[in-house]
């Protein structure tokens, strides 16, 4: 039996094609059109209906660079299914280089939304209405805030043997963090909808970091293979092992200051260890940030200004420790050498 067409915004793609669509979401103060952009492969057999979408945060731009690899990539050609591919959700916030809406709003803390509500919440409507509920699986890109870069690692709400742990399994991200829903991001409405959704987390927000960007695109495409989206399954190797931390927490500023950091993003730190030095301008004040906890350094801050209280490195704990840091080594090796990023 022939695929039905897949309809988006009033827009019809055939089976077998592929199709950019122009989501109408607002107008500028200038009366001026904004628009969501879409495009939808629309495989000739039957599949699941992948969303991978990027740039909530309008500030977050490896999403938008994994998006455009993937759509390039002939592995997505002879598809089962159907890949929605959305590289700039928030499009008010990365035409500001920021990661916010015009009225500050967070989108990612806006969902479900609502179609008489502000700004955020009317974008938020508009997008699970007009895109997310059209998906069975999704991936939704994230870089570290700004000046805050994130080791490349997945956040999901893990259950046993469900589909979600299966793609996230499948992604190949070194470290997989169980990570609770925060009311109102796109993760937390998905899940409740029963869609299973993993959040990519990779890299710093306003820069192309090509260690986040290349496991991105082969993560997206690991897991459509595992999903039975691609062909040529059985020529694929197995994506590399991720550990799963069994939580995490930030290491703080001690005092208000300039930050010396000692460790980088991946290493392997004990309780006690100096993750780095903030001081005065001259030096005469000086203390030493701490870890909490043994565990890996999945995020830090890439800003050397730092107010006391302010989070400076996070740490992931892990069960299986060692575990952790050879999956992050054969992560590294993995990337050896890295593709030129302007291919
Ligand atoms: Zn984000």
């Amino acid at each position: 039996m022939p695929r039905a067409p897949f309809d988006l915004a009033g827009i019809r793609v055939m089976p077998g094609s592929r199709k950019q669509i122009d989501v109408p979401v607002a107008r500028l103060y200038t009366h001026a059109p904004l628009h969501i952009p879409v495009e939808v492969v629309h495989g000739r057999r039957q599949g699941p209906v992948m969303l991978v979408c990027g740039g909530i945060h309008g500030d977050e731009i490896n999403s938008v660079e994994i998006v455009r690899r993937l759509m390039r990539s002939k592995q997505i050609q002879g598809l089962h299914g159907t890949l929605v591919a959305v590289p700039i959700v928030n499009v008010f916030g990365f035409m500001q280089h920021s990661r916010y809406l015009p009225d500050r709003r967070d989108l990612n803390r806006c969902f479900p939304g609502s179609e008489t509500g502000s700004l955020g919440a009317r974008v938020a409507a508009l997008f699970r209405e007009q895109i997310v509920d059209h998906a069975t699986h999704i991936i939704d890109l994230h870089t570290g805030a700004i000046h805050r870069t994130n080791l490349p690692q997945i956040r999901a709400q893990l259950s046993p043997g469900s589909v979600t742990e299966r793609m996230a399994n499948a992604f190949g991200a070194p470290v997989i963090l169980n990570a609770e829903l925060r009311e109102g991001s796109l993760r937390h409405y998905a899940q409740i909808r029963g869609i299973p959704v993993l959040t990519y987390e990779a890299g710093e927000a306003l820069r192309f970091d090509e260690w986040a960007i290349t496991p991105g695109v082969r993560g997206v495409l690991r897991v459509m293979r595992r999903l039975g989206m691609l062909a040529g399954e059985h020529r694929r190797r197995p994506p590399p092992a991720a550990e799963l931390a069994n939580g995490s927490s930030w290491a703080r500023a001690p005092i208000d200051g300039i930050l010396r950091p000692k460790v980088r993003l991946g290493a392997r730190v004990a309780r006690g260890d100096v993750l780095g030095k903030v001081a005065d301008p001259f030096g005469n004040a000086e203390a030493a940030v701490r870890s909490m906890a043994d565990g890996i350094v999945i995020g830090m801050s890439r800003l050397p200004l730092a107010n006391e209280g302010e989070a400076l490195f996070h740490i992931a704990r892990f069960d299986a420790i060692e575990e952790a840091e050879s999956a992050i080594e054969t992560f590294h090796s993995s990337l050896e050498p890295l593709p030129d990023p302007l291919y």
